[in-house]
């Protein structure tokens, strides 16, 4: 067909990309410093930034557990097919570029509810021998609709494992959308083998910053729930934890030398397998 950008998109007007409130993918952009950021993400990512001075370094350390996370899954777990839900702003080491230059013929599946991430997603487009992704305008508050979409169902076997990517995503879903059922949804649907990966903002290792943070997200209209750490275990559910465990996101399975200070990134990271 249409080398997979159509794929999706059919009869679809895309939303009005609304620049007068903080999107938390713009904010993200503007701390990794990319372009696509409008004065609100601006403000309310520096108002941030004032509770946390490292806010860009903690962003970066998540962006680079995604790449170690991909790297693993590929070459420990023989992933070779991911669905990446609340993809972000494309910019480096995006999932099918890690996973693809480690096993050509990868196959991606992303997802995000922001239209500024639709209006970019055709970088995030390749059909070809490296592999095929596709991209789904959908939200994690509805994961029957994303598994039942076409182009999941087009691009992924669900009869072979998964990793399921859910990074950095799941603080902007409040308690009242019941953030653990939707993802059990999600992990119900995969088969055995199949991986999850979890980063998610917590208030364990600087309460009083993170809860400036939460403050400065509720003046800006932003839902923002750091978990604690059993909190973000439970997301697991009965898969099983692989080592090291939940733990801090510099921590996990660092390249190179050990950081110095691991809890320097306020972010618990973990990778569960479902037995
Ligand atoms: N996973 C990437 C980007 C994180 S930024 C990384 O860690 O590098 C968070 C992304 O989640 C944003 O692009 C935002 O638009 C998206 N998002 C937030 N809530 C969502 C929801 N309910 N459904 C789908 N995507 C969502």
């Amino acid at each position: 067909g249409m080398a997979g950008i159509g794929e999706g998109f059919e009869g679809w007007e895309p939303p009005e990309i609304d620049t007068t409130v903080a999107h938390s993918a713009r904010m993200y952009d503007y701390w990794l410093g990319g372009k696509t950021h409008f004065p609100p993400d601006r403000a309310l990512g520096e108002a941030f930034e004032r509770a946390i001075p490292s806010i860009r370094t903690m962003a970066q350390e998540n962006r680079r557990f995604l790449g170690r996370a991909v790297r693993h899954l590929v070459r420990e777990a023989g992933i070779r097919q991911f669905l990446d839900i609340g993809t972000g702003i494309p910019t480096g080491g995006n999932t099918h570029e890690i996973a693809q230059a480690e096993a050509p013929g990868s196959r991606v599946v992303y997802v995000d509810n922001d239209p500024i991430v639709l209006a970019h997603a055709r970088a995030l487009m390749v059909s070809g021998d490296q592999g095929k992704t596709s991209y789904i305008h959908a939200d994690l508050r509805e994961p029957e609709k994303i598994l039942d979409h076409p182009s999941l169902v087009g691009t992924l076997d669900l009869t072979q494992p998964v990793g399921l990517m859910l990074v950095a995503i799941l603080m902007l879903l409040g308690d009242e959308d019941d953030p653990k059922s939707k993802v059990a949804t999600l992990l119900d649907a995969l088969p055995s083998g199949s991986h999850v990966v979890v980063t998610h903002p917590s208030a364990d290792f600087n309460p009083e910053a993170m809860g400036a943070v939460v403050t400065a997200a509720k003046q800006g209209h932003m839902t923002l729930v750091p978990r604690s750490r059993d909190e973000v275990a439970a997301f697991f559910g009965d898969w099983e934890l692989i080592e090291p465990g939940v733990a801090p996101v510099m921590a996990w399975h660092p390249e190179g030398a050990p950081p110095a200070d691991p809890e320097a990134a306020y972010y618990w990271a973990g990778i569960a397998r479902k037995p």
